[in-house]
């Protein structure tokens, strides 16, 4: 009867190995930072100092490189050079828009690549950046949906983005430089690229709030959005643990159609899902709701839908975002027409919602909503297609 005990005991004494090969220091939370520095030597009573001279460095300035670190002791340097590396994904290649749009294609170990947008605004800049390598979810509207999860990113993967598209858009101030001097190109970001957040909540939480840490990248939650298709389980817990904003995937006002457009509510159908939204605990008329509503022709777009959206979000402070279909190859459906989609935003903005039209940007380099990464894809299409040729 005594016998789990000493097993306990066995599995808690064994050392706990340190990870072989230099750490990467990108999307450790300051807690994490502060054991795997301590780890590797930093002494105790130093390191909450050093997470904050390093911390400063990487996420305030962009700095990469240990010996640029300067108010770290030279042989402290050295140290961190041989046992971390501050690294983020690559840039493959980087498409800009007639419209300023830019779209990175990025690699992520393993070889893999995900892509981030970046929208310029007159008032804003937005970064659209990914959370998953393909998705579980299989919305029939959407690219990634066809598409298989590959794996989840990790935090620095994710965070990685955001620091990426700061080093190409000049964004990081000079060492010394008081935050708040420039005028931020990057002013929002959206969880709206590959991927379901809610679906890597942990890594996406850390990574977020190292882009809302005031010491570093400053973000303001409310200059977050993070878009779902309706996990409803974690929708809570993101009020809670990440207090950014809210966009859901809604695209259908009865089971019946939402059933086909966003599966997952079979699981989690839309009366459960809207019971979720009206407890979102941080829930106030500054924190509205967004309701993403994709615009699909015969499908979703009757004033009847219109109608009864607005009867179900009876409520809850919300506003609706109009999003145009963005067809992809071999899509299923197509655009609703464009007088359609402004009887429909009609109807809503009568009833007192806020009823954007998304305009869609960057549509010259595949860069809109949903049609992420099959920009890529056809391009190593059409280049199998010509090696097929050439061997033939
Ligand atoms: N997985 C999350 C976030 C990524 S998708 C989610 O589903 O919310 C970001 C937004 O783009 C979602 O509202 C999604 O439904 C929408 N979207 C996907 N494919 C689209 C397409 N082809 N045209 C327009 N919007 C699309
Ligand atoms: Fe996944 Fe979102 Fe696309 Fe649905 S809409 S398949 S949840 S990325």
């Amino acid at each position: 009867m005594t016998q789990t005990a000493p097993i306990t005991q066995d599995v808690l004494t064994i050392p706990r190995k340190l990870p072989e090969g230099p750490v990467n220091l990108v999307g450790l939370t300051r807690e994490a930072l502060r054991e795997v520095l301590i780890a590797h030597g930093t002494p105790e009573k130093q390191a909450k100092m050093r997470v904050n001279q390093i911390w400063q460095w990487i996420y305030q300035w962009g700095v990469r490189d240990f010996h640029a670190m300067t108010n770290l002791a030279k042989a402290y340097r050295a140290q961190l050079s041989e046992n971390f590396v501050v690294a983020i994904p690559e840039v493959v290649s980087k498409q800009v828009s007639a419209d300023g749009t830019r779209k990175y294609l990025v690699r992520i170990a393993g070889g893999h690549e995900v892509e981030v947008v970046y929208i310029p605004e007159t008032d804003r800049g937005t970064l659209c950046i990914s959370s998953q390598v393909g998705c579980t979810l299989t919305c029939s509207f959407c690219h990634t949906g066809t598409q298989k999860l590959v794996r989840n990113l990790t935090a620095g993967e994710i965070i990685g983005q955001v620091m990426l598209a700061r080093d190409d858009l000049n964004e990081w101030p000079k060492p010394g430089e008081p935050a708040g001097e420039r005028p931020r190109l990057i002013s929002n970001i959206v969880l709206m690229g590959m991927g379901e957040p809610l679906y890597n909540f942990d890594n996406v939480r850390d990574a977020m709030k190292i882009a809302m840490d005031g010491e570093g990248i400053s973000l303001s939650r409310r200059r977050i959005t993070l878009s779902t298709s309706g996990v409803v389980p974690e929708i809570a817990k993101t009020a809670e643990e990440i207090g950014c904003l809210l966009a859901v995937s809604f695209h259908a006002t009865t089971d019946e159609v939402r059933d086909t457009l966003v599966p997952i509510n079979k699981k989690w159908n839309i009366a459960t899902l809207l019971e979720t939204l009206r407890d979102y605990p941080r829930l106030s008329n500054s924190e509205r709701i967004t309701f993403e509503y994709v615009m699909l022709k015969g499908v979703n777009d009757s004033d009847a839908d219109a109608r009864r959206l607005v009867q179900l979000i009876k409520g809850i402070p919300a506003k609706i975002n109009l999003i145009p279909f963005n067809e992809w190859p071999g899509s299923p459906y197509q655009r609703s027409d464009w007088e359609r989609i402004e009887r429909f935003a009609d109807i809503i903005y009568k009833a007192g919602y806020a009823s954007p039209i998304r305009t869609p940007r960057g549509e010259d380099i595949m860069a809109a909503c949903g049609q992420l990464k099959s920009a890529t894809e056809r391009a190593r299409k059409s280049r199998a297609q010509i090696e097929a040729e050439v061997g033939h």
